[in-house]
C-alpha cells in the first residue's frame, strides 16, 4: 500500500513544482497566456494524484476519489492541449467540448455503473487523455507548431497512454492480466511522461522567449522593419549561406523635418510607417528591408540584374507620393534613392557608404530621384 502512495505523492510534488514554475514564467517573464493553461494542467495533475492518496488512506471515500482522479487526469490533458492550441493561436472549442462530454460520461458511468466501473473509467480516461495528446501531435503544420522530434516524442507518449487503456481492459475481472500488472504498466510511464511534459512546456516557453528577444533586438518598433543590427546580421547570414549577390539601396524621405514641423511628430511617425510598409510590400523573398535610423532606410535587392533592380527602385520611388492621400495634399511626400551593386569582396559597411553617397548625390540633384553607381565593369 505504501508504494502507490509514495508514487502518487511524488507526482503531486513534481506537478506542483511544474505548475508553479509555469505560473512564475507567466508572471515574471511576460510570456503568453498559454503558460497559465499549462500551469493549470499540472495543478489538475497534482489534484488527481492527491485524491488518489486520499482514497487509499480513507478507503470509505475511495470510489468518489477514483472518479475525481479520472476527472483530474482528463482535465489535465485537456488543458495541456488547450495550451498548445492557444500558443498556436487556434481556437479550443472542440477540446473544451470533448472535455465536457468526457467529464459528464465519467460521472454517469460512476453513478450508473453499467460496466465494471474501475475498468471502464480507466479505459475512458486513457482514451480521452490519448485523444488530447493526439490533438497536440496533429496540430496543423502551418500554425506555430512543434518540431518533428517533439511531435514524435508526444506521439510515443500518446501511444503509451493508449496502452494503459488496453492494460485496463486486460486487467478486468477474470481478464488476461492481474490488477498488479496493470499498476506496473501505469507506473512505468506516468511519472516519466509527466516530467517530460513539464520540461517540454518550460523549454518551449524559454525558446519562445529567446525567439521574441532576438526579434526585438533585430526589429525596429515603429516601422516593424529590421533595424540596422538586424539588417546587417540577416544580410551577413544570407551572404554566408548562398554567396548571394545583389544591390544595396539607401533611401531617405525628402524634407522630412518640414513634415514634422508643419504636421507634428505623430503625423511624421505615420509617414515613416507607411513608407516602411511600401518598401516591405515590394520586397521579394530574399530581399531585405531595414530602417537605419530616423527616416533613412536600406534595401537589399537580391538580383544580379542591374536593370531589373533599378526598375524596381524607380517603381518604389514613383509610388511614394500616392501613399499619403490624407496627409498634406499640397506638398506631396517624396523620397530620394541611392543604389549600388554589392561587390563580393566588399563589406556591407563599404557598400552602404557608397549607397549613402549616391543618395546624397540624388539629394543634391534636387531630390525625388534615384542615383545609381552600378559599377557594371566589376
Ligand atoms: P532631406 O531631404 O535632406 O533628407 O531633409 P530632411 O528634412 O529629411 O533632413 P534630415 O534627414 O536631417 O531630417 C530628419 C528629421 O527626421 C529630423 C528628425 O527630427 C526627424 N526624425 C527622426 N526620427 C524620427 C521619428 O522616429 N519620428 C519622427 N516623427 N521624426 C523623426
Ligand atoms: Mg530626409
Ligand atoms: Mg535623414
Amino acid at each position: 500500500m505504501l508504494s502507490p502512495i509514495a508514487t502518487s505523492l511524488s507526482i503531486v510534488f513534481v506537478s506542483l513544482f511544474f505548475g508553479t514554475a509555469l505560473l512564475v514564467a507567466w508572471r515574471r517573464f511576460g510570456v503568453q497566456f498559454h503558460a497559465v493553461f499549462w500551469a493549470l494542467s499540472f495543478m489538475f495533475s497534482a489534484v488527481g494524484h492527491g485524491v488518489r492518496v486520499f482514497g487509499v488512506v480513507w478507503p470509505e471515500y475511495q470510489s468518489v476519489m477514483a472518479m475525481l482522479a479520472c476527472q483530474s487526469s482528463i482535465g489535465s490533458f485537456a488543458l495541456l492541449a488547450i495550451g498548445f492550441r492557444s500558443r498556436a493561436n487556434l481556437d479550443h472549442r472542440l477540446i473544451s467540448l470533448l472535455w465536457a462530454l468526457s467529464a459528464v460520461a465519467i460521472v454517469v458511468f460512476w453513478s450508473e455503473q453499467p460496466f465494471e466501473w474501475r475498468m471502464a473509467s480507466r479505459m475512458m480516461t486513457s482514451a480521452a487523455d490519448a485523444l488530447f495528446v493526439g490533438m497536440i501531435v496533429f496540430l496543423p503544420r502551418h500554425a506555430k507548431g512543434l518540431s518533428s522530434p517533439v511531435r514524435l516524442a508526444l506521439a510515443f507518449f500518446g501511444l503509451y497512454i493508449l496502452s494503459v487503456g488496453i492494460a485496463a481492459w486486460m486487467a478486468r475481472p477474470n481478464g488476461e492480466i492481474a490488477e498488479a500488472s496493470f499498476i506496473i504498466v501505469l507506473s512505468l510511464g506516468t511519472p516519466t511522461g509527466m516530467m517530460a511534459t513539464g520540461i517540454l512546456t518550460l523549454f518551449i516557453l524559454a525558446a519562445d522567449l529567446a525567439g521574441e528577444l532576438q526579434k526585438q533586438a533585430q526589429y525596429d518598433y515603429l516601422s516593424d522593419l529590421l533595424n540596422r543590427r538586424g539588417f546587417e546580421e540577416r544580410l551577413a547570414s544570407q551572404r554566408l549561406a548562398s554567396n548571394e549577390t545583389g544591390f544595396i539601396v539607401a533611401t531617405d524621405l525628402d524634407r522630412f523635418k518640414s513634415i514634422n514641423d508643419r504636421l507634428g511628430h505623430a503625423a511624421g511617425d505615420e509617414v515613416i510607417r507607411r513608407f516602411a510598409r511600401h518598401l516591405q510590400a515590394a520586397a521579394g523573398n530574399h530581399d531585405l528591408t531595414g530602417r537605419m535610423g530616423g527616416e533613412e532606410f536600406a534595401l537589399f535587392i537580391a538580383s544580379s540584374d542591374g536593370r531589373d533592380a533599378l526598375e524596381r527602385v524607380e517603381r518604389l520611388r514613383m509610388g511614394v507620393s500616392s501613399l499619403y492621400p490624407d496627409i498634406d495634399v499640397d506638398n506631396p511626400v517624396t523620397a530620394s534613392f541611392g543604389v549600388v551593386r554589392l561587390k563580393p569582396e566588399e563589406s556591407f559597411h563599404q557598400a552602404y557608404a557608397r549607397a549613402d553617397a549616391a543618395l546624397y548625390a540624388s539629394k543634391g540633384a534636387g531630390r525625388n530621384t534615384t542615383v545609381a553607381d552600378l559599377d557594371e565593369a566589376a
